[in-house]
């Protein structure tokens, strides 16, 4: 079987001083939605490549130690499955779900491979402009191709293209463990005994075994880093754990149990809430953090109470989009979520907690500045339900676009599993 190749639309009209249909899409970032915006532009046949500050995937391998909560049938992109189809590739069983590691072993660098002439690791974006012209420019402005000024181990590059894919992520942008979100130098100084992700606690047991650890948030991050230091407490029964929260009560942290409509992203709440009733973990909450100090450890302060300290701390508060790369450029973000504008009312956890979104694509993606799209959890902003799937469905319809398929870009399709604690505010999900 051949790979089916649509023909590339031209971008721009014959009169403007650009017609840069040779210059091809930058995607930035080589996650999952990077990676499959090259697949799908790939198999349109537009010319591409993509930019990626570390190694393939350089953000999920940094939780390769997590088991995912959604199965592979809901991991794979379509069109990554048509592209490796026509290789030696072995689909993984769509029910099993994977760890971080797997999925970047058994699809993401199979993928990467067969992109790869197109794909500059160790090249990080620090800006996106139009060339010659700055954000405040309004002639003729959609005609000048972008520019991208990339950090390379050879130095600075600029590299042009006729369109840009902003799939950067969100995990390289931790939240701080203040409560009101501001990041303070007090914290900074102390980041030698604070993780901001989810640390492989098997892997560095020196780190956490017989000491007293706090973790910090309410989400899967933190159930996850709770789970794996209970697993070290069995084998090291003087490590202390305690749960910060700001929540009211901690059941609220649980989530929708056998209601999930993903087993293991219910099964998580679970069988924390069995560790906490047993007395494995201690809970603090409501406690909102003001200050943070050292003094025979970490110290955490709120207005009115001060904890003991801490050896360590795991803070899993979140995280948030950097915007800084996307300056020079004119682009929305909502003002409550900082994700993409359309698309912020329908996953504003204030508001919504199904976990599900309904399908958006190219339409609600689109920035005032033409031809440029922020996708994948980067569109979310600080937002937390971002799912794959969700991902996969914005860039086949953001490339549909920009491959001249309106129709195709049009037609958005998404069915996503809800956490089963849905509950709704003034725009209710269900
Ligand atoms: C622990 C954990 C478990 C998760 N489990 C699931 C799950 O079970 N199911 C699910 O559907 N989703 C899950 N998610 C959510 C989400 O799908 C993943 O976070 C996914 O990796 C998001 O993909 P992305 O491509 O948008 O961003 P990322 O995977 O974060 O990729 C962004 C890439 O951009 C690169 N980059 C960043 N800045 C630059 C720059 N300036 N220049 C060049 N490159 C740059 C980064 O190095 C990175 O490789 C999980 C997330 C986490 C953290």
């Amino acid at each position: 079987m051949e790979f089916k190749i649509i023909q590339q639309a031209v971008c721009c009209d014959s009169k403007s001083a650009c017609c840069e249909q040779e210059l091809p899409v930058a995607v930035i970032g080589a996650g999952p939605i990077g990676l499959a915006a090259a697949v799908h532009l790939k198999e349109r046949g537009v010319s591409f490549f993509v930019l990626e500050k570390g190694e393939v995937s350089a953000n999920v391998r940094s939780w390769e130690h997590v088991t995912l909560f959604s199965p592979w049938q809901y991991n794979i992109d379509e069109a990554g499955k048509r592209l490796l189809s026509y290789t030696d590739w072995q689909e993984p069983d769509g029910e099993k779900i994977p760890t971080g590691k797997e999925l970047v072993e058994s699809y993401l660098l199979p993928l990467s491979e067969v992109l790869a002439p197109n794909i500059y690791t160790n090249h990080e974006v620090i800006s996106i402009t139009r060339d010659g012209i700055d954000r405040m420019k309004s002639t003729n402005r959609s005609s000048q191709p972008f520019l991208l000024y990339v950090e390379t181990p050879n130095g600075l590059k600029e590299m042009k293209a006729k369109a840009v894919i902003d799939a950067t992520g969100t995990w390289g942008n931790p939240n701080p463990v203040k409560s009101n979100g501001v990041w303070l130098r007090t914290e900074k100084e102390l980041a030698s005994i604070i993780d901001y992700h989810i640390p492989n606690i098997e892997a560095s047991k020196n780190l956490y075994a017989n000491k007293r650890i706090a973790v910090i948030g309410g989400g899967h991050s933190a159930i996850n880093s709770l789970l794996n230091l209970v697993a070290l407490k069995e084998k090291y029964p003087n490590t202390s754990i305690t749960w910060i929260l700001r929540k009211k009560r901690v059941e609220d942290a649980f989530g929708g149990g056998s209601n999930d409509e993903l087993a293991a992203r219910g099964e998580l709440g679970v069988r924390i809430s069995d560790f906490v009733r047993d007395g494995y973990i201690n809970v603090i909450t409501p406690f909102l953090i003001k200050r943070i100090h050292k003094q025979n450890g970490v110290v955490l302060e709120s207005q009115h109470n001060k904890l003991e300290p801490f050896d360590r701390l795991i803070v899993n508060t979140g995280n948030r989009p950097n915007y800084e790369i996307n300056r020079a450029l004119r682009f929305e973000r909502e003002a409550i979520t900082e994700a993409v504008s359309a698309i912020a009312p329908l996953i504003d956890p204030n508001e919504h907690s199904c976990g599900s979104v309904p399908a958006h694509g190219e339409k609600e993606l689109r920035q005032p500045e033409p031809n440029f799209y922020i996708v994948g959890s980067k569109s979310y902003g600080r937002a937390p339900t971002f799912l794959m799937a969700t991902g996969y469905e914005q860039v086949r319809s953001v490339v549909a676009y920009l491959a001249g398929d309106k129709e195709a870009a049009e037609n958005v399709q998404l069915q996503l599993p809800e956490t089963g604690v849905c509950h709704s505010g003034a725009g209710g999900c269900c």
